[in-house]
C-alpha cells in the first residue's frame, strides 16, 4: 500500500476518527492487473476530481483501495442488522471499506466507500470479494435511480481487479466505488444501542444529525427529531420506489440508510407488470421484500431504530416508548402524503389534487393488476391520451369500457401531456436488458452496458431508434400489452 500526494484527492477520516469503537482501520486486497471499467465523469467533477487523474495508474489504484489519499484512515464499518427478520449481533464491512469522506464547500461529507475489497475481520465465511457484473448491476441501477429523481448512493467506478473469483464458475472481480452522504444504517444504530455504551449512541445520534438532519439539533429532543426525520426520509423514499416500480429485494436493516438514500444493489429490479407479490430475490422464499410489502417493512425497520434511539429519546422510557410510538404512527400518512403526491404529478395534474387523484389511482391500480399491464409503459404512454392517440393506452385493457370510464373522470381534472411526459420514464434499466448488458461485460464486451447505460441515464427523453429500451420483456408482456407488439 502506497500514500498518494495529497494533489490527488484529499479525504478526511472523520468518522474513523470519531467513533473507534464502530470503525476498523483495514486495508484493501492488493490487485495485480487493475482495469477501469467505467467512471462516472459528471460525479467525479462534481466532487472536485480531476476525471484524467482518476484514470491514471495512480488513481485507479485509489478507487480499489491499494493507494490511500493523504488524510485517509480505511477502515471497515461495524453495523448490526435485522436480515430477513432474524438478528445478527455483528455484520459489518465483510468486504467492503470506507476509505474516507470528501468535504463539499457547503462543509457536507460525502462518503468514499469501496465494495469487494477483500476480506476484513467481518467477512465471516465469505471471501471478501465482488463479480464484474453485480458492480456493474449497482452502478447502471443506481445511476438510473438517480436519474429518475429517487435518492440513491452514487457509483463513481467499476474497477476490474484481475483476479479471477469462484462463484458457481469462475468470474471477474471488481471493486465497487460508491459515493454516499453517509452509510450510516439502521443496523449502525442497533449496533451502537447494544453495546450499552450511551454515550456511543448520543455521539452517533449527533454525527446523524449533523450530515443528515440539522434542524434536528434545535430540537427539544434531538434524537427524537432524528427519528422522526428518518421516517420522514424513507416514507418519501420507499414512496419513490412505488411509483417507479422498484423492488429493492434485501431490505434488511442493515441496507437501510439513516440518509434516507437507497443503498445496497442486490438482487434489485424494475417490476413490469404491476402485481404486489413480485420478488426478484431467489432466497426470499415467503415474499418478505416484495414490491408491495416495501412500505410495511419501512415500518418494521424504523420500528427497529427507534427501539435503538429509546435511551437518548428521554430519560423516563415509558415517556420514551410513547414518544416513538407516535412518532412510528405517523409513517402511513407521510407514506400516503408522498405516494399522493407522485401519482398526481404521473397523472399530470395540478398541486392541490391530490385527493382526488389518489382515488384516480387507487381506482386505476386494479385494472392495470387485471389487464398485466407494463406500468412504465402504461404512464408513459397515458399522455398520448390527451394528445388524441386513445387505442395505444385503451388496447391494453381486458375491461376497455371500465378504463374508458376511468379515462373520463381523470380526463375532467385537466391533465397536462407535458408535465407528464417529465415525470413518467420512458426508460428504466429492465431486467432483462441489465441481464443482457452484464452477461457481455462479464465475457469482455462492455457496449452493450455503455449503450444502456446511456439510455438509462436519460430516462425522460424519448428518443429515435430506442425503442427496444422501452419495451418490456418480450416473453412477459406480450398478451397485455399487445398494441405495441410489431410496432
Ligand atoms: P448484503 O446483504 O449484501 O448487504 O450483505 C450482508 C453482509 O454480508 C454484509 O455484512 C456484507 O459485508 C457481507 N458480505 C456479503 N458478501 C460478502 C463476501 N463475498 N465476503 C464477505 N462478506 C460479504
Ligand atoms: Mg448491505
Amino acid at each position: 500500500m502506497t500514500a498518494l500526494p495529497a494533489s490527488t484527492l484529499a479525504l478526511a477520516n472523520r468518522y474513523a476518527r470519531e467513533f473507534p469503537e464502530l470503525a476498523l482501520p483495514w486495508q484493501a486486497a492488493e490487485a495485480l492487473d487493475p482495469e477501469l471499467l467505467v467512471l462516472n465523469v459528471p460525479l467525479a467533477l462534481e466532487l472536485g476530481m480531476d476525471p484524467e487523474r482518476l484514470r491514471s495508474p495512480e488513481g485507479v489504484r485509489m478507487l480499489i483501495g491499494t493507494a490511500v489519499p493523504a488524510g485517509a484512515t480505511p477502515v471497515a464499518q461495524v453495523y448490526a442488522g435485522h436480515q430477513f427478520g432474524g438478528y445478527s449481533p455483528r455484520l459489518g464491512d465483510g468486504r467492503a471499506l470506507l476509505l474516507g469522506e470528501i468535504e463539499e464547500d457547503d462543509g457536507r461529507l460525502r462518503d468514499l466507500h469501496l465494495k469487494g475489497s477483500g476480506r476484513t475481520p467481518f467477512a465471516r465465511g465469505g471471501d471478501g470479494l465482488a463479480a464484474v457484473g453485480p458492480m456493474l448491476r449497482e452502478y447502471i441501477v443506481s445511476e438510473a435511480m438517480h436519474a429518475l429523481g429517487v435518492p440513491t448512493t452514487r457509483s463513481l467506478a467499476v474497477v476490474e481487479t484481475g483476479r479471477t473469483i469462484r462463484r458457481e464458475e469462475p468470474l471477474p472481480g471488481a471493486v465497487l466505488a460508491r459515493i454516499a452522504s453517509s452509510h450510516l444504517r439502521v443496523g449502525t444504530f442497533q449496533y451502537a444501542r447494544s453495546t450499552g455504551d450511551i454515550e456511543l449512541l448520543r455521539r452517533l445520534a449527533d454525527h446523524a444529525i449533523r450530515r443528515h438532519a440539522p434542524s434536528a439539533a434545535e430540537a427539544d429532543r434531538p434524537g427524537l427529531a432524528l427519528l422522526e426525520g428518518v421516517i420522514g426520509a424513507q416514507a418519501e423514499l420507499v414512496a419513490k420506489w412505488m411509483l417507479v416500480g422498484f423492488v429493492h429485494g434485501v431490505m434488511n436493516t442493515d441496507n437501510m440508510t439513516i440518509s434516507g438514500e437507497t443503498i445496497d444493489y442486490g438482487p434489485c429490479a424494475f417490476m413490469e407488470r404491476l402485481d404486489p407479490a413480485t420478488v426478484f430475490s431467489s432466497i426470499d422464499d415467503h415474499g418478505r421484500y416484495a414490491y408491495g410489502n416495501q412500505p410495511a417493512v419501512a415500518r418494521w425497520n424504523l420500528t427497529r431504530l427507534a427501539e435503538a434511539l429509546l435511551p437518548i429519546v428521554a430519560d423516563d422510557q415509558d415517556e420514551a416508548v410513547a414518544l416513538v410510538t407516535a412518532a412510528l404512527g405517523t409513517f402511513p400518512a407521510r407514506y400516503n402524503a408522498a405516494w399522493s403526491s407522485g401519482m398526481r404529478e404521473k397523472l399530470g395534474l395540478r398541486p392541490g389534487v391530490d385527493d382526488a387523484a389518489s382515488t384516480l389511482a387507487t381506482d386505476l391500480l386494479p385494472m392495470l393488476e387485471d389487464s398485466q399491464v407494463d406500468l412504465t409503459s402504461f404512464f408513459r404512454s397515458l399522455s398520448g391520451l390527451i394528445r388524441g392517440r386513445r387505442d395505444a393506452v385503451r388496447d391494453a385493457f381486458v375491461d376497455r369500457d371500465a378504463f374508458d370510464a376511468w379515462t373520463q373522470r381523470w380526463l375532467q381534472l385537466g391533465p397536462d401531456a407535458d408535465a407528464m411526459d417529465r415525470v413518467n420514464p420512458t426508460y428504466i434499466p429492465r431486467n432483462h436488458l441489465v441481464e443482457e448488458a452484464l452477461a457481455a461485460a462479464t465475457e469482455g464486451d462492455l457496449d452493450p452496458f455503455a449503450r444502456l447505460l446511456d439510455v438509462v441515464l436519460r430516462p425522460f427523453e424519448e428518443r429515435p431508434g430506442l425503442e427496444r429500451y422501452a419495451a418490456p420483456s418480450p416473453q412477459r408482456s406480450f398478451r397485455a400489452y399487445r398494441t405495441y407488439c410489431g410496432t
